[in-house]
């Protein structure tokens, strides 16, 4: 029997901001999703704005086909369910992980799930979280996407998982651990989550380069122990400086300028480990100096996404309090003020930015 699904009318009308063109954002009514068997639909209240959602509605993507409604950091309560679903119950609350991947090929059966050869991403390939409801596709309520949000932890706070989940991905590839010093390049919400992971892992000295003002101050408040600014001062020479001239043990760009990597594996100790975290936005690679990855015996990995299984652990890390969210969270928008926040995003103002649906 479908679950309260007799309470959504026919023709009942749901809000969602849907990207319609390159940077055009509409917020307008669209039908409801119906939940077919083996389906869930979930009660959308909070989505986080990401990079991501700001590159889809400013360049578009190429797998991105419009109109789409953007949005993978996602928390909810079920609403409905549908015939045969099991696993899921109705009023429960819920962050959504949003890859759907096959669960059968050499990648899914490792639970390299992120590398799936037909993942398809909610909010990208699917419908994603800037609307009122979500209609979460058989496969991934099979494979069981739809995960519990402990108590005491708030739905805002949820919608962090996903970010935190691809932190969690690329520390554990770097094997990020005590003594360990940590370069983060970059004091965005990525920069963040990583120096409080960093440290969770027990990395002893966390330095962060970042040569916007604002996150520059605003860095101080989180846990790095130095913040460089690379245009005020050498960042190379002060690095030295704090590691006794031998470099930093790992490095995690978080964000897309080559000049990150380059400075980045300038300071790197022999035998460190750089994390490819950010995808590059530039074709000329001509100022990275590659041959230190071979005179120094660095180990160079990369990081995209995360599987379910980092996002079940990124959400209990939140749900024991052993990381916290809250002091980023800068902005709490109503799904009306999507656009907005994407400008925001894009701008550098504000940290974390939360569409809340409650409020709208
Ligand atoms: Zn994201
Ligand atoms: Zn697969």
């Amino acid at each position: 029997m479908d679950f309260f699904i007799s309470s959504i009318k026919e023709g009942f009308q749901l809000k969602a901001a849907v990207l319609e063109g390159r940077e055009k954002l509409v917020i307008r009514e669209i039908e409801t999703p119906q939940c077919a068997g083996g389906e869930v639909l979930v009660k959308l209240e909070a989505c986080g704005i990401c990079r991501t959602d700001m590159k889809c509605y400013l360049i578009g993507q190429r797998d991105l086909k419009l109109p789409r409604i953007l949005g993978h950091e996602i928390a909810g309560t079920v609403f409905a369910i549908g015939e045969g679903v099991k696993n899921v119950v109705p009023g429960s609350r819920v962050q959504v992980h949003p890859g759907i991947f096959c669960g059968e090929c050499h990648y899914c059966r490792q639970g390299l799930d992120n590398m799936c050869d037909s993942i398809k991403i909610m909010g990208f390939n699917y419908d994603g979280g800037f609307a009122e409801y979500l209609r979460v596709p058989l496969q991934g309520v099979q494979n069981g996407i739809l995960n519990e949000i402990p108590l005491g932890l708030s739905l805002v706070e949820a919608s962090m998982t996903e970010p935190l989940a691809c932190s969690l991905n690329m520390q554990q590839s770097l094997g990020v651990q005590s003594p360990d010093t940590v370069l983060v390049v970059g004091g965005g919400r990525l920069g963040i989550l990583n120096a409080k992971l960093a440290r969770l892992r027990g990395a002893q000295k966390i330095i962060l380069l970042e040569q916007d003002l604002g996150r520059l101050v605003g860095a101080a408040n989180y846990e790095f122990d130095y913040c460089i600014n690379p245009l005020k001062t050498s960042a190379e020479k002060e690095i030295r400086m704090l590691t006794n001239g031998m470099g930093v043990d790992v490095a995690i760009p978080c964000c897309p300028g080559p000049e990150a990597v380059s400075i980045s594996l300038n300071v790197m100790a022999k035998r460190g480990r750089f994390g490819f975290f950010s995808g590059l936005i530039t074709e000329d690679f001509s100022r990275i100096d590659f041959n230190l990855i071979h005179y120094r015996e660095i180990t160079a990995v990369g990081a995209y996404g995360c599987s379910l299984e980092h996002s079940r652990q990124a959400l209990q890390l939140l749900g024991e309090g052993a990381i916290q969210v809250n002091d980023m969270i800068s902005g709490i928008l109503p799904l009306e003020e999507v656009e907005q926040g994407i400008c925001r995003v894009k701008e550098l103002k504000g940290l974390s930015l939360v569409i809340n649906f409650l409020d709208s």
